[in-house]
């Protein structure tokens, strides 16, 4: 992620210098800018990948700043990491409820900078891939449907057939709509395979009930040969083929009379699973099939398949949207909701509870030392960590509860319904369950771990909203540290 390009904004034009310098040994393309109007000119310029916003500057603050951007959809995924020496109860709280990606306190690390840094361009990194492969699918799904309406020349038939149906329900369609433009009493989709043994029926124009209905295929020359060959079969008199010698004789072992006069197989493939025939009958009473009849069908056949692959291929673009959607709500690490969406949540816990009279309980749960997990097992130990910690905040929560990775290594629980004393009792578990845990420093062995848990219930004393319920959680979270860590405080 070198050459990423990163917008670094503070009013320090030492500090300024120095994170330039820092950053650009580390590959990054840097600009810089002393003040707001001067930001927001870079960005008009060039979008950045990240912006590296101070929050305490004269005129237009950071957080007036960031809160113009986030209004402007433009920058809606533009990671905001805030740097500032404002206490973190207070900085944190609020720069994330305007929608900064992250926050780090003056003064910092320059370790602890780049793996902010490094944290947010990789989110940034695998959103915009995922964006990209949705956008291509839908441009290839305009030229996929360019090309159909240019072969279209069965427009009537094709006007049933809608991006909405599913195969079977356009199998159905095309198969009505086949059978009445060619005036044929029989007309049904077979899917099997050349040398299949038996062929299902998908769907039957005849016969609206028979669906899935199991067919032996040595029964039907003419589907095995459409299938073998993969081209169009007429039969023009089944009494007369030598495609049907064999099967007259057990007609006439077995006596069966036959109505049926003239047979087209017609070939298809969506895919390995959907492959087989279309099969048109006539009877001894209709006109006989000839090669019109085949060159027509053939044609509609083929416009719907392609009907049936751009259906398919809208599914699949929803199901990636549905994916990125998950992207986006998510942690990567952990797999827990991340702070954006937590803050929605939040917001609408607490308009719920002011509705209905009710309360909710916030616990905030920071890792003791972690720091020194890392210094001595690595970052990869660390981060295995903080996926145990997440799992085992899922495994103990209510359906109803909300669980969140707010920030490196703290997590927010939400506790809707729920009053400080059980909170309380709730929290207290929580904390011996992580202090039991054995964790693993492989190839190093186990070790033990402690939390700090703050807690804060809505409504209560400055406790008015969402954003409000997390500066109290994170202020008893403070004292819970400063009264010597492994406790819970309210
Ligand atoms: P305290 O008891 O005061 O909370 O001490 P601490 O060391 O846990 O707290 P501090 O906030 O000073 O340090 C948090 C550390 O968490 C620093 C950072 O390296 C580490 N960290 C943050 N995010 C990650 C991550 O995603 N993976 C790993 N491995 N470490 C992380
Ligand atoms: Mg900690
Ligand atoms: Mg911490």
């Amino acid at each position: 992620m070198a050459n990423s390009r990163i917008l670094v904004v503070d009013d320090d034009p030492a500090l300024l210098q120095t994170i330039s310098i820092v950053l650009r040994e580390q590959g990054y393309d840097v600009t810089t800018a002393e003040d707001g109007t001067r930001m927001l000119e870079a960005l008009e310029q060039r979008e950045p990948d990240l912006l590296l916003l101070d929050v305490l500057m004269p005129h237009l603050d950071g957080f007036q700043l960031l809160e113009r951007l986030k209004s402007d959809e433009r920058y809606a995924d533009l990671p905001v990491l805030m740097v500032s020496s404002l206490p973190a109860e207070e900085a944190t709280v609020r720069t994330l409820g305007l929608g900064a990606a992250d926050y780090i306190r003056k003064p910092f690390r320059v370790r602890e900078l780049l793996a902010r840094i490094q944290s947010q361009l990789r989110n940034r990194a695998e959103l915009r891939q995922a964006r990209e492969q949705v956008r291509k699918g839908a441009a290839d799904l305009v030229r996929a449907r360019e090309e159909a309406e240019t072969r279209r020349t069965m427009v009537d038939i094709l006007h049933e057939v809608t991006d909405e149906l599913s195969p079977e329900e356009i199998y159905h369609v095309v198969a009505r709509r086949v059978a009445r433009a060619l005036n044929t009493s029989h007309c049904s989709v077979v899917l099997a395979k050349s040398g299949d043994k038996v062929g299902i029926v998908a769907t039957a124009f005849e016969d609206p009930s028979v669906i899935n209905y199991r067919i032996q295929l040595e029964l039907y020359p003419e589907i095995r040969s459409a299938l073998e060959t993969q081209s169009p079969v007429l039969v023009e008199d089944v009494h007369a083929s030598p495609l049907y010698a064999e099967i007259r004789e057990r007609w006439a072992k077995q006596g069966t009379v036959v109505h049926i006069r003239s047979v087209i197989a017609l070939p298809f493939s969506l895919d390995s699973a959907q492959v087989g025939v279309f099969f048109l009958r006539r009877t001894g009473e209709e006109p006989p099939f000839d090669k019109e009849d085949v060159e027509f069908a053939n044609t509609v056949i083929k416009a719907a398949v392609s009907a049936i692959q751009r259906a398919r291929m809208i599914e699949t673009t929803k199901a990636d949207n549905a994916r990125l959607e998950v992207l986006a709500r998510t942690d990567p690490l952990t797999q827990l909701l991340n702070r954006r969406v937590l803050v929605e949540r939040l917001s609408q816990e607490v308009e719920r509870a002011r509705r209905y009279d009710g309360k909710i309980t916030l616990l905030m749960i920071d890792l003791d030392h972690f720091k020194r997990v890392n210094d001595q097992y690595g970052h990869l130990v660390g981060d295995d960590v903080l996926r145990d910690v997440a799992t085992l905040l899922k495994n103990a929560l209510r359906a109803v509860d909300v669980v969140a990775r707010y920030g490196g290594e703290e997590f927010v629980v939400v506790l809707p319904e729920t009053p400080a004393p059980g909170a309380l009792a709730f929290a207290e578990r929580l904390r011996e369950r992580i202090e039991a845990t054995d964790f693993s420093a492989h190839p190093h062995g186990t070790f033990h771990l402690t939390t700090s848990i703050g807690m804060a219930t809505f409504p209560g004393p400055r406790t008015e909203s969402g954003e409000d319920l997390l500066a109290r959680a994170d202020e008893a979270l403070y004292r819970a540290k400063a009264d010597g860590r492994n406790r819970v405080r309210t």
